[in-house]
Formats: C-alpha cells, sequence, structure tokens
C-alpha cells in the first residue's frame, strides 16, 4: 500500500513540475505578441512623422505653385496698366495709372518675398524628411531583425511546450482518477495542485499541518491534503529534517 501510494505521490509531484514549467512557458509564449507590437509601434511612430513631413510638404509645394501664379497674374495687370500708359490723354489719366502701378509694384514685393519664403521652408522640409527617412529605415531594420528573433524564441518555446505536453500525457493515464480531480481542481483555484511540507508548515500557504497529518505524510501513508489551502502535501527526503530529530 504505501509502496503504490508513494509512486502515486511521485507522479502528482512530477505532474506537478510539469505543469509549473508549462504554465512558466505559456506565459513567455503569451507575452511575445504584445513585445512585437510595442515595438512596432515605435517604429511605426517615426513612419508616421515620415508621412506627415511628406505631407507639409506638399502642401507647401502646392502653395508655392499658387504664390507663382498668383506673381504671374499680377505682373500680367502690371503690363497690361504699362500698355494703357501710352494710350492716355491727358495727365491726369496717367498720373492714376503711374500711382496704380506704383501700388501693385508694392504688392509684387510680398508676393516675391512668400515665394522665396515657401522654397526655404520647402528645402528645410526636404532636409527633415532625408533624416526621418533614414530614422526610419534604421528602425524598421532593427525591427525586423528583433520581431524573426522573438518569432524563433517563440517557435522554440513551442517545441519545448511539446515536449512537456506529452511528457504530462504519459504521467496523467497512470494517475488514480479521483487524485487527479482533487489534483486538477485545487490547481485551478491555488495555480499549483501539491505543496511541500516542511517542519510542520505547508509551504503551498505558509499554515501549520497538525502533528499527526505531518507524521502521516512523511510515511505517505494515503494522499494528504492541506486543511487550510487543499493542495496535495508530500515531504521531501532529504528536506529539512522534522523538528523531533533536531
Ligand atoms: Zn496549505
Amino acid at each position: 500500500m504505501e509502496q503504490v501510494m508513494e509512486k502515486e505521490l511521485d507522479k502528482l509531484i512530477r505532474l506537478a513540475e510539469l505543469d509549473g514549467r508549462i504554465d512558466g512557458l505559456q506565459r513567455e509564449l503569451g507575452k511575445i505578441p504584445g513585445i512585437i507590437e510595442k515595438q512596432r509601434d515605435r517604429y511605426l511612430e517615426t513612419q508616421e512623422l515620415l508621412e506627415k513631413a511628406r505631407e507639409d510638404l506638399a502642401a507647401m509645394q502646392k502653395e508655392h505653385r499658387k504664390a507663382e501664379g498668383d506673381l504671374d497674374a499680377h505682373l500680367e495687370k502690371v503690363r497690361k496698366l504699362n500698355d494703357q500708359t501710352s494710350m492716355v490723354k491727358t495727365n491726369k489719366e496717367y498720373q492714376t495709372i503711374l500711382g496704380e502701378i506704383q501700388n501693385l509694384k508694392k504688392e509684387q514685393d510680398g508676393y516675391e518675398e512668400r515665394i522665396l519664403e515657401l522654397m526655404e521652408k520647402s528645402g528645410e522640409e526636404e532636409k527633415k524628411i532625408a533624416a526621418v527617412g533614414e530614422e526610419v529605415k534604421k528602425e524598421k531594420s532593427a525591427f525586423d531583425e528583433e520581431e524573426a528573433k522573438l518569432l524563433a524564441e517563440g517557435e522554440r518555446l513551442k517545441g519545448d511546450l511539446a515536449v512537456l505536453e506529452g511528457d504530462r500525457g504519459g504521467i496523467l493515464s497512470g494517475i488514480n482518477g479521483e487524485n487527479l480531480q482533487l489534483y486538477t481542481r485545487v490547481k485551478g483555484l491555488r495555480g499549483a495542485g501539491v505543496a511541500e511540507v516542511r517542519d510542520e508548515i505547508c509551504l503551498g500557504c505558509r499554515v501549520s499541518v497538525p502533528p499527526q497529518k505531518y507524521a502521516d505524510v512523511i510515511k505517505s501513508i494515503e494522499i494528504q491534503t492541506c486543511s487550510h489551502c487543499q493542495r496535495i502535501l508530500f515531504f521531501r527526503q532529504g528536506g529539512d529534517p522534522p523538528k523531533e530529530a533536531e
């Protein structure tokens, strides 16, 4: 009986070890997509800056074309007024046209200044686009490299998981159904289905185990559970010796 019980308990302990490792690997595996997304977002932010700069440049170029058109129309007006001066009959008319031409000349300076300003701003924007473009290229290639590394890591974890799941399947079939049910229920509640007892303390919940139960756990008489946390208790030979022995 003791022999059988010991083997059953060994299997449950082994199952708990495997489940602990499986849970750990699944947690690691579960983190990977989030890490990839975070890094992708970082590089997409720079990509957005680049697109914004390109849009700004396009708007400046459009404004530049419009300003050139306005200037052309303006020059055409001046040219027409100049033509009129040769046809005027009175000095008064002539003076009026000259006055208009003077005013238009002043406006013309404004158009020309605006065009120069836009050319300067476009030049700066082009430099910015080149620099941010370089940045995007660098970040993208760093991201691609990091993503490939993380995906490979994910594949490695999946491989390890498959091995552990295989081992787990092999053990499950040998465990008594009732014990397995108990184990599964407590694991669902507490995260682990078994707990070591040392010095009359359940290491799962840190609550003391009564002396008789402690003695039974050491002797592996039937499956014993912690009355506080319900975990299946085990005593590790070679762990700290029980108090009475000290
Ligand atoms: Zn406990």
